[in-house]
């Protein structure tokens, strides 16, 4: 930066954000001749490298000698600064989950080249009044298209007048065409809001008109509680026209890339043009442009996964979080936190509305709606007029099937009619591949993961035994590697494909469809299978968690539960809660638009509380009782909760480590904590895993404690770890 020197002593300093895990800003020299205020964005070394970054503060009163400052090296003139509401958000999520906000900032700063100008491309356009010597009628074609002064690519000109590129460059050579710059896209088409509406029913004009009433008033949070297939999707449409009419860009969140593609479709039919999306599975091109668009105000509304929160949107004004209860909004690395909550957080920040939609709210969403907190609008029959699903029991200690089959016989006829109707069925069962744990006949050998605190799961199509924490894998060997026997080896249980083998060896004329995460051919493959199913293209679906959500299947009259109980089986308060959702999310795709459906739930169990709301659809009751217990443990959401997860290679020093941050805990009233703890994956990836968890009352500012401990904790050495996970999703 000697050039800078020559120039004279720059002498403004800036605070700057740096995506590394340390806990504030560093502190940079602003070069002479440029301006930065808070928010820009900026590249600057980093030790031996060059990080992106943003101005979080100029002038900051460090008392450090500037002369002693390494300097900014790159101002992005070109990029919107972060407007101060995104700063206040990433510095609120920073402060709630205890994370370094520069670990937060990256999750804005997602594409270096979206900072870049676009750059222009050339173009051609007519010069006005200028005529060929000759006029051919290749020549008179490209005239023709470009009549409107509009420029074209020569490519896109030649292809739209079907003329060779000879043609366009002899006309160029005469001058009648020039070259110009013109922007490399054209901004997307934009929603239009009267596009196409449906009449919608009392119960969601209630909603509809009450939370576009929100809009006024500041921020608010509205739950729309509604039963599957209750047209709750129609009613946040609405909410997403008032915001756009208000001039505002919308956001929806979903829990899934799988529900993108449908929700594409719906909103096109209702706005005359697609969303733009954000998630993992998008092109780099795609998020350049969606950055850009979502920064410039051209794109409108998004669909995407939690990381969308923290896009650098021009005007924000909605936020709708789709399926809240969700537990894939939390995300568990690095940053730890829930994009149900954050979304609250930010709408309340900038002060607009956020809705929340679900036929299985969380309980935390159901208490803030009890206490008030959040407005909540009532969907209690389905949009279509069709009857809830007819569900019942099946219990297996004696009605079960034969050993080494996993369909009841009640459940069989009830496919057979289906399949005869032309209807489809779904079998749901929470577990990927063919079994869930292999063992040796002969000696009892199990197969376990050599690196984690987990069976290894058969796959039969991939002929592999694989770790499903880890991504370990082996060959299904022959002989025992225990004891060497020959062919002894078994597989107990089931997985989505031994249940998909049952099938085809009871229904060999059905379309069958296995749909689980393990889907060859990625995200797009998966889509295609779910249209295919929407489309009524399979018979008979076999699918795990992927296949509950959200998904409209028009002529899925029939879901078979293979095993209620298996969500039931962890210690886990959690758990009944989300078994509930699960059960009540996958039966609902039965019979959603047509009515008559119906849902079997083999369990072994029958008298279980779940199961027992489930059948009698009394979910009012039940989630009295799950509320009720939650109080009287002080367990969120009427405490706050922190885990402290220590990890290392070696199990004594891990757990040594645990107890020493134990002990350094500061003495508080009105705290518990519990542990150290085997984490209930005790082992994953070869790390030893050890939990302490922090429980205190609501009022208590259980952060600001957590702070004061870490800092006063051992740090981790040798390999050890230590990660904080506020509002963990397990108990
Ligand atoms: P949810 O999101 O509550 O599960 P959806 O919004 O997917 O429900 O609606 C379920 C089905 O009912 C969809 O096929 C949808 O097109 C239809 N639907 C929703 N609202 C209406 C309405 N007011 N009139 C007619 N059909 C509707
Ligand atoms: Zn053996
Ligand atoms: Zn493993």
């Amino acid at each position: 930066m000697a050039f800078n020197d020559l120039l004279g002593p720059a002498d403004t300093i800036a605070s700057v954000l740096v995506p590394v895990a340390v806990p504030g800003a560093y502190t940079y020299r602003v070069p002479a001749g440029e301006t930065v205020v808070p928010g820009t964005i900026v590249k600057v070394p980093l030790g031996s490298r060059e990080v992106l970054g943003a101005v979080w503060d100029v002038e900051p009163d460090t008392g450090i000698d500037p002369k002693k400052l390494k300097y900014i090296s790159r101002v992005y003139t070109h990029a919107r600064p972060i407007d101060a509401d995104l700063r206040r958000f990433v510095d609120w999520v920073a402060n709630w989950t205890l994370a370094p906000p520069g670990m937060v900032l990256r999750m804005v700063l997602r594409s270096e080249e979206a900072l870049e100008p676009e750059a222009p491309v050339a173009g051609v356009r007519w010069v006005s009044g200028r005529q060929p010597d000759r006029k051919t009628p290749a020549r008179a074609r490209v005239l023709d298209i470009l009549g409107d002064g509009l420029a074209w690519t020569k490519t896109g000109l030649a292809h739209a007048a079907g003329v060779s590129a000879s043609v366009i460059d002899g006309l160029l050579a005469q001058e009648v065409l020039e070259v110009i710059e013109m922007p490399a896209a054209p901004p997307p088409p934009q929603p239009q809001i009267d596009y196409s509406r449906v009449a919608l029913t009392p119960a969601q004009q209630v909603a509809a008109d009450g939370i576009c009433g929100c809009f006024e008033k500041g921020p608010s949070v509205s739950l729309i509680d509604g039963v599957t297939g209750s047209g709750k999707t129609e009613v946040y449409f609405e909410a997403i026209a008032e915001a756009l009419r208000r001039g505002k860009q919308a956001l929806v969140l979903v829990p899934e890339i799988a529900l993108t593609e449908q929700f594409l479709r719906r909103f096109e039919q209702r706005f005359g043009t697609y969303p733009a999306e954000w998630h993992s599975e998008i092109t780099p091109k795609t998020r350049v442009r969606v950055w850009r668009g979502v920064a410039n105000g051209e794109v409108r509304v998004v669909i995407g996964a939690r990381s969308s929160l923290f896009l650098p949107f021009l005007d924000l004004g909605l936020i709708v979080v789709d399926e809240e209860h969700d537990t894939a909004f939390k995300q568990d690395d690095r940053v730890s936190y829930s994009a149900r909550d954050m979304a609250v957080v930010r709408g309340h920040l900038s002060g607009f509305p956020v809705v929340l939609a679900s036929a299985t709210p969380s309980i935390e969403s159901r208490v803030n709606a009890d206490q008030g907190r959040y407005l909540r609008f009532l969907l209690p029959d389905r949009a279509s007029g069709a009857a809830l699903p007819d569900l019942q029991a099946i219990d297996m200690r004696v009605e079960g099937p034969e050993r080494g089959r996993w369909i009841a016989p009640a459940l069989l006829s009830a496919i057979r009619h289906v399949f005869a109707e032309g209807d489809q069925t779904l079998l749901f069962l929470n577990r990927r591949g063919y079994a869930p744990l292999t063992l040796c006949r002969t000696c009892g050998h199990r197969f376990q993961c050599p690196h984690c605190s987990a069976w290894l799961v058969e796959h039969r199509f991939q002929k592999r035994l694989v770790c499903h924490h880890c991504g370990h894998f082996e060959k299904v060997p022959d002989t025992c590697p225990s004891c060497s026997s020959k062919d002894t080896l078994a597989a107990c249980g089931p997985g989505v494909e031994r249940v998909a083998e049952e099938v085809a060896d009871l229904f060999p004329q059905a379309r069958t469809l296995v749909l689980s995460s393990d889907i060859q051919g990625g995200p797009d493959r998966l889509r295609r299978e779910m249209k295919i199913v929407e489309e009524g293209g399979a018979d008979i679906v076999i699918g795990t968690q992927l296949v509950a959500k959200g998904h409209n299947f028009p002529k899925m009259k029939l879901v078979g539960v293979i095993d209620a109980d298996l969500g039931l089986a962890h210690g886990d308060p959690r758990a009944a809660e989300k078994t509930f959702q699960l059960l009540a999310q996958v039966t609902g795709r039965a019979g959603r638009v047509t009515g008559g459906g119906r849902g079997f739930l083999q369990t072994y169990a029958p008298d279980q509380p779940v199961i027992r709301a489930l059948l009698s659809a009394d979910r009012d009751a039940f989630y009295a009782a799950e509320i009720d217990a939650r109080r009287a443990a002080g367990l969120p959401p009427f405490g706050r909760l922190v885990a402290i997860v220590v990890s290392g290679p070696d199990k004594g020093l891990a757990e040594a480590y645990a107890r020493a941050v134990l002990r350094s805990a500061p003495p508080a009233q009105d705290l518990t904590i519990l542990g150290p703890a085997e984490a209930a994956l005790a082992m994953v990836r070869g790390r030893h895993r050890y939990r302490l968890l922090a429980l205190a009352p609501r009022r208590f500012d259980l952060q600001a404690y957590i702070r004061a401990w870490l800092s006063a904790a051992p740090r981790p050495v040798k390999g050890l770890r230590l990660q904080v996970d506020v509002d963990p999703q397990h108990f």
